[in-house]
Formats: structure tokens, C-alpha cells, sequence
């Protein structure tokens, strides 16, 4: 099934969207617009999106297994072992992935959680699982990544759900040892994200804005553009 067929065919619209009209904008979408105001228009007004390279898909499939994982302990109304005695709070039951705002007539926002824990209060406090190459523990948090929980608790919130103000990124990391006999150990890293912007209707506001208009510039210090710059007279 497509991303937008999937999406679609979810329970959790408030309202039933018109398929066709509304264009409906993800985490990654806002954050691609951060980057470069051209690719984004290009990506979203014009389907031409930038080439992906060799990517590694080791990520996709470990978010997939920690999905099933956490999933098979949400039967149980257990917090899975890898985290226990870390989080105060259950799994949220049934868990719903995906959440919408419809922004107006043309436009939405959506973001699908990895994980929505509850705690004592009946707060829902969403997850992001990320698959670390390098110590997570020696680094600073992204803002890409404080940006996406800002969002998920905009979300749950627009939702009529009741938020805690702050969410977690789960960091799964493997652990460098030469003992691999028993299994590929992991080193779980969980990093509390408090809420900084609590209505991001204006980062939305930007992106349908930049839709709206004409193609903005590249953003100078591109290698991709600047290269194409350097090659276009040989075509
Ligand atoms: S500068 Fe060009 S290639 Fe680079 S991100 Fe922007 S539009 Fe894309």
C-alpha cells in the first residue's frame, strides 16, 4: 500500500479530507523547507524531488522491528524490558500511528508517531525511535528533532487529546564489543525532549506560503545546485 493510500484509509481524520484538494505536509516536509525554500517547492508543487543516492534501509527496518517489539508488550500492557525501570508511564492502548490538522481547505499536516505513551496523569507523551551510528550519549539533539516532538504534541493536542509537555526520542545503538555469541547487544539511550513551540501552526503557515508563490532561489551553499551551475552549459 502507498504512503498515500495508507493515509488515507486511516480512522484518524477529525473530518473525512477531500482526497484530491488537500495537500497534506509532513515533519519532513517542514524541515526539507528549512533547508532549501526550492527544493521543497520543487519536491511539493512539481513531484521532482532530489536524488536519494546509495541510501542504507537498515534504519526502515529497524524501526519496524522496535515497532513489533513494542507492540507484542502493548498485548501484554507491559513496558518492553529494553526500557523498563526508565519510563514512567504504560503504552498507549490501542496506539494510533497517525495524526491530522487540517490547516485549511488546500492544506495539512500530519505525522505518524513511532510510539504514545501515557502516564499517570492520562498525558500522552509521543516517541520517536532513531537508530544512532555514533554514540548518541556524546551528542546534542538535533533540531530537526526537538521540531518533531514540538509537532507530534501539536498534533495529539489537536486531536482533543491531553499532553504532557515533553516527549521522548529513543536512541538504539549498537554497542562495540567482540562478543556477538548471545545476540547483537544494544545500547538504549532515551532522551526527554520538553516542549519549546507549543503552536506550530505558523512553521505550517510558511510552508503553504512558499507553495503559493512563485520558485524561490537555491540556497547558496548547495552542492547540488552549485554543481548543476558549473555543468549546465555542457548539456
Ligand atoms: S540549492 Fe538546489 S539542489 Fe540544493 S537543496 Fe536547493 S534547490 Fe535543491
Amino acid at each position: 500500500m502507498s504512503l498515500q493510500q495508507d493515509l488515507f484509509s486511516t480512522n484518524n481524520f477529525k473530518e473525512k479530507p477531500d482526497k484530491k484538494k488537500v495537500k497534506w505536509l509532513s515533519h519532513s516536509a517542514i524541515e526539507e523547507l528549512n533547508r532549501c525554500p526550492r527544493c521543497f517547492w520543487l519536491s511539493h508543487k512539481e513531484g521532482i524531488k532530489q536524488p536519494e543516492g546509495i541510501q542504507s534501509r537498515l534504519a526502515n527496518r529497524f524501526d519496524v522491528i522496535l515497532k513489533r517489539y513494542f507492540n507484542s508488550y502493548r498485548e501484554k500492557n507491559q513496558l518492553p524490558p529494553l526500557i523498563q525501570g526508565k519510563i514512567k508511564a504504560s503504552l498507549k492502548r490501542p496506539f494510533k500511528e497517525a495524526y491530522f490538522y487540517k490547516f485549511n481547505n488546500d492544506f495539512g499536516f500530519y505525522g505518524k508517531l513511532d510510539e504514545c505513551f501515557i502516564n499517570e496523569n492520562g498525558e500522552h507523551i509521543p516517541v520517536d525511535f532513531k537508530t544512532a551510528s555514533s554514540d548518541p550519549r556524546e551528542k546534542e539533539t538535533l533540531s530537526a528533532y526537538q521540531n518533531q516532538i514540538d509537532e507530534y504534541l501539536f498534533l495529539l493536542e489537536e486531536n482533543n487529546l491531553k499532553v504532557a509537555n515533553f516527549g521522548y526520542l529513543i536512541y538504539f545503538f549498537p554497542e562495540m564489543t567482540v562478543e556477538l555469541s548471545n545476540g547483537f547487544p544494544m545500547i538504549v539511550h532515551i532522551v526527554k525532549i520538553e516542549r519549546k513551540i507549543k503552536d506550530i501552526r505558523k512553521r505550517i503557515e510558511k510552508a503553504v506560503k512558499v507553495l503559493q508563490g512563485p520558485i524561490p532561489e537555491s540556497s547558496p551553499d548547495c552542492n547540488f545546485c552549485n554543481w548543476f551551475d558549473k555543468v549546465k552549459k555542457y548539456y
